[in-house]
This record gives C-alpha cells, sequence and structure tokens, in this order.
C-alpha cells in the first residue's frame, strides 16, 4: 500500500486531514501544489489527481501522494497509466468524462489548475459537488464567469483564489464592508518585454517571451504575462470574484513582484499585501483557509528591499490589456470569446505560426468578426463551451490566413 496513507507522522494540524483532489496536477501550479501536499501527507488524503497526457508523470505525483485515483485525459495513454501504477492499489481511469467524474468526487477543497477552458466542466463539476475550490484556472472565469459564480453561491462552494493578486486582495478585503471599497489594483510585473518597444517585439521569438523575469509557469501564462492580456484576464477574473464594476478595477506595473494587491477604501487608507513570489504561499493559504496555514514559499527579507516601483500600463505597447478591458466592458460572451480567441492565438505564436504582436490583433479581430455571438451571454456550460468554440473557429480562420 501507498506509504503516504499512513503518513499520520507528518501530522502538523490537530484538524481531521483533508480531502484534496488536484485537477491539473503535472502542470507548474500542480506541481507546486503537490509539493505542499507532499510536505504536510498527514494534513491531507489526497483523492483524485489527473493531467492531460503524460501518464508517467501522473503516477509519480499519485505515488507520491497517495491518491486514491489518477486520471489522464488522453485515452491513448490509459495503459500506460495503469501499467505505471500496477500494485499500488491507486485506480486508474482516461478520458474527459472520466475528469469531470473526478472533479465532482466528495472532497474539501479541489485544487482547479488545468489550463484554459478545458477546465471549465471539471471546475464546474467540483463546484456543484460543493467542494471549496482553490482555483488556479482563471479562464473559468473569463469564459463564464457568471454561470461558475452563481453555480459557487447555489452549491455553497467557496471559491478561493490561487492567482496571487487575486489571493493578496482576497485577504485584504476578508471581513471588511465591499461597500467601502474605492479601487482594487492588481499589480503586474510587466513580464519580460516591459521595457520593449513595439518594433522589437515585433520580431520576439516563443523563447524571448517564455522567459519570465519572476515567476516560473506553464507556457500559455507565460505569454500571457508577455502580452499583458493575462493582466486583462486577471482584471475579468477580479470583477467575478469580488463583484466589483470595471470602472473600480485597475492595473499597476510592478516590477518586483513583492505587493501583488492593494485595496483603496473611502476612509483613504490603502491596505496591501506582500510576499516573496512564490506560488507555494497562495497554494498553502488556500489549502489551509479558513485556517492560517504554516506557509510553504519563500520568506520575504522586507529590510533586504531596496525599492518599490509603481507605474500605470503602457495600453499603446500592450493593446491585449485594453482589448480584454473592453471586453469585460461588453460582457459575459465578449469575454467568453476572448478567452478562446487569445487560447488559439497563443498556441499559434508558440508553434511559429504568427508573431508576437499577431496575438492580440488575432484577439481583436476575432471580437470584432463574432457578429451577434458577441450577444450569446453563456446560461449554460453547453452555451459556454459552443461559444468557446465558435470563436476558436473564427480566430483560426485568422491564423490560417495569415500562414497562408
Ligand atoms: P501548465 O501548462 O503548467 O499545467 C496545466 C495542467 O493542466 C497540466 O497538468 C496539464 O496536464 C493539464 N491539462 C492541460 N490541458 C488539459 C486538458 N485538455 N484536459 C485535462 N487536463 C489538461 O499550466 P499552469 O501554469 O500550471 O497554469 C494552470 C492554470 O493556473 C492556468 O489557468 C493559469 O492561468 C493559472 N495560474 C498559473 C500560475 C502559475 O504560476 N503557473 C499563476 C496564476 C494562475
Ligand atoms: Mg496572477
Amino acid at each position: 500500500m501507498v506509504a503516504a496513507r499512513t503518513a499520520a507522522a507528518g501530522r502538523s494540524s490537530a484538524l481531521a486531514p483533508r480531502r484534496v483532489s488536484v485537477l491539473g496536477a503535472t502542470g507548474s501550479i500542480g506541481t507546486s501544489t503537490v509539493a505542499v501536499l507532499a510536505e504536510r501527507l498527514g494534513d491531507f488524503l489526497v483523492e483524485a489527481v489527473t493531467a492531460n497526457a503524460n501518464a508517467t508523470q501522473l503516477a509519480a505525483v499519485a505515488r507520491k501522494v497517495g491518491a486514491r485515483v489518477a486520471v489522464i485525459a488522453d485515452t491513448g495513454a490509459y495503459a500506460d497509466l495503469k501499467a505505471e501504477l500496477a500494485g499500488t492499489g491507486i485506480a486508474a481511469a482516461a478520458g474527459p468524462a472520466a475528469i469531470v467524474e473526478a472533479a465532482g468526487r466528495p472532497a474539501d477543497v479541489v485544487v482547479a489548475a488545468i489550463v484554459g477552458a478545458a477546465g471549465l466542466a471539471p471546475t464546474l463539476a467540483a463546484v456543484n459537488g460543493g467542494a471549496r475550490i482553490a482555483l488556479a484556472n482563471k479562464e473559468c472565469l473569463v469564459s463564464a464567469g457568471a454561470l461558475f459564480m452563481s453555480a459557487a453561491k447555489r452549491a455553497g462552494a467557496a471559491i478561493l483564489p490561487v492567482d496571487s493578486e487575486h489571493n493578496a486582495i482576497f485577504q485584504i478585503l476578508d471581513g471588511r464592508d465591499r461597500a467601502t471599497v474605492d479601487r482594487i489594483v492588481v499589480t503586474a510585473s510587466g513580464g519580460p518585454f516591459r521595457t520593449w518597444s513595439r518594433a522589437q517585439m515585433e520580431r520576439a521569438t516563443p523563447a524571448e517571451a517564455l522567459r519570465h523575469p519572476n515567476w516560473s509557469m506553464g507556457p500559455k501564462i507565460t505569454i500571457d504575462s508577455a502580452t499583458l492580456m493575462n493582466k486583462g484576464l486577471e482584471l475579468i477574473e477580479a470583477h467575478h470574484l469580488f463583484g466589483q464594476p470595471p470602472e473600480r478595477l485597475d492595473v499597476l506595473i510592478h516590477p518586483q513582484s513583492i505587493v501583488h494587491g492593494l485595496v483603496s477604501f473611502a476612509d483613504g487608507y490603502i491596505l496591501a499585501a506582500l510576499s516573496a513570489p512564490d506560488m507555494r504561499t497562495p497554494i498553502a493559504h488556500c489549502l489551509a483557509w479558513p485556517e492560517t496555514s504554516r506557509g510553504a514559499g519563500r520568506r520575504l527579507d522586507i529590510g533586504a528591499l531596496s525599492s518599490l516601483e509603481f507605474s500605470p500600463p503602457d495600453l499603446d505597447r500592450f493593446p491585449a490589456l485594453a482589448i480584454a478591458r473592453d471586453a469585460l466592458a461588453i460582457g459575459g460572451a465578449a469575454t467568453n470569446i476572448l478567452s478562446a480567441a487569445n487560447e488559439i492565438a497563443v498556441t499559434a505564436f508558440l508553434a511559429g505560426r504568427i508573431g508576437f504582436l499577431e496575438i492580440a490583433r488575432i484577439v481583436a479581430e476575432t471580437l470584432a468578426g463574432a457578429g451577434e455571438l458577441i450577444n450569446r451571454d453563456p446560461a449554460t456550460i453547453e452555451e459556454a463551451v459552443a461559444l468557446d468554440s465558435a470563436a476558436r473557429r473564427i480566430a483560426e480562420d485568422l491564423v490560417r490566413s495569415r500562414v497562408d
């Protein structure tokens, strides 16, 4: 049997162990989550771990945390997964429906760390199961925020933001009257092209765009950080999480990534939350909430900081942020289309099919070419997925028209 299930000696809390599932357990957030869980196995029982296609890595994760079940989306990888888990007592399953089933299994916390719209159905299944959701998969809120938040309310599922800026803001707002909020600010490192001209960005390669100065993350969000689309997605995420209108949400460039979020209140105070840039800190916070975790990431030495800089973003050099803001002002269908088109454009850039500046252009042209689709605010997950697919087809045609 798996060592983890009997590792009560590692227990750091008097509370009963929490049952946790990790969706996207092999990714950047998934790996950080597994590191936090593995350090405190006595505090957690791991129900399900899931991944897209890498059976060997998923099996290793499942063995490390002593998961009950490991689920792979790619059915072609099922035989490998089963073979890797032979004799461990860990069940194997495969296919998108099996991931949705695993996500909906009873759990105290489900870490939603799949990237992109692929996470929508599983995360919604976890919400409907009533688990607390440690939400990294921000595209869920961008694609179907209203639907997602009302499902959470109905099911009594708390949504705890893993995204560092939103985790900071969640903590600042805790116990405060939301009516006293003047402005919520998410900070942005500015990414690898913070000081680059448009002419330089026109020639930027995927390798250059993947070289983030402060964070080590999956490829999609790293490119989103280079275009600043990530901050646009985060404004939309903040709108749904904190119930604030677009005009109360803002972005500041802060190259040090130490202050993650700021909230200014009616009384003139601005509260900020600071930590070292290490995703294990917000992940451990979400896993422990409402208790306070011991913390898992690097510690911040305030005395060793020489400066903290803040400046407004340059929307001429980074138009993706303005496009996302416009989509937020239009509403749910527009942000769904924005997110789908962005996924297609980022994939095309990483494959060397289009240039870096084409990413924002394709997103803008997809929105402009969406016609009456833009009025179809999705009321069900089926509608959200159909809208996402239609937007992908438009964006893919735009990519093809540039490549041909
Ligand atoms: P990643 O690419 O490193 O990992 C993605 C995970 O999702 C992997 O486990 C992969 O196997 C799985 N996956 C991918 N496609 C899938 C599919 N079709 N079906 C099932 N599983 C699939 O991504 P990441 O950087 O860990 O980001 C995950 C999410 O967290 C994203 O939404 C991202 O925006 C958000 N986020 C990440 C960070 C970070 O530091 N990496 C910070 C804030 C928010
Ligand atoms: Mg973030």
